[in-house]
């Protein structure tokens, strides 16, 4: 079994590289920002609670990502493995991460992370919002403001999973293909 978290910046690529890896080895994706996006949009309590945080640009609180990020994983019984996608971004949850697959008898195979330079995400992102209506992707301030919470809260986890050895880390600023294929062929290593 393979679980892979996918790591990396808003805007780094993630969702994108998931959609491939998902394809590739058979596994199940599951994206934080997504299960959140769709309660939003089904006016469900999960999603009206996590609104005003995601609006922000700040992150929803631990406690109810940890627990919503166990549902889906739970939703999956035989799954051959998991990416994870924007799960874990603070240390209180990559600890839960590894309590939880501990219990399941799973195990994290690799962080992979996807590095690129903020100021070409920006970029990206202002480009995303064009088209799909995030409201969190059209505002610069907003923007910044989860470049600043992925800095204090998210990229303590590079240390976390070094002291793991499980931390694996490509530039994510080549091509769509380029990327694909460096990832896979890190995926097919493990
Ligand atoms: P991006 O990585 O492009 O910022 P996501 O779709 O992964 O986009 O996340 C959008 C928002 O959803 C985040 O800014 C945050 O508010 C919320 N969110 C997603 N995942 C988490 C998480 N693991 N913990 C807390 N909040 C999260």
């Amino acid at each position: 079994m393979k679980n892979i978290i996918l790591f990396g910046k808003p805007g780094a690529g993630k969702g994108t590289q998931a959609e491939f890896l998902k394809e590739a080895f058979g596994l199940v994706h599951i994206s934080t920002g997504d299960v959140f996006r769709f309660n939003i949009k089904n006016q469900t309590p999960l999603g009206a609670m996590a609104k005003g945080y995601m609006d922000k640009g700040d992150l929803v609180p631990d406690a109810v990502t940890i627990q919503m990020l166990e549902s889906e994983v739970d939703k999956h019984s035989n799954a051959p493995g998991f990416i994870f996608d924007g799960f874990p971004r603070t240390t209180a949850q990559a600890a839960a991460l590894d309590a939880f697959l501990e219990k399941k008898g799973m195990q994290l195979a690799a962080t992979l992370a996807l590095d690129v330079d903020e100021n070409v995400l920006v970029q990206r992102l202002l480009e995303r919002g064009k088209g799909s209506g995030r409201a969190d992707d059209q505002d610069e301030e907003k923007i910044r403001n989860r470049f600043a919470e992925y800095n204090q809260k998210t990229a303590p986890l590079i240390d976390y999973y070094k002291k793991q050895g499980k931390f694996h880390s490509i530039d994510g600023a080549g091509t769509i293909e380029s990327i694909a294929m460096q990832l896979s062929n890190l995926v097919e290593q493990l």
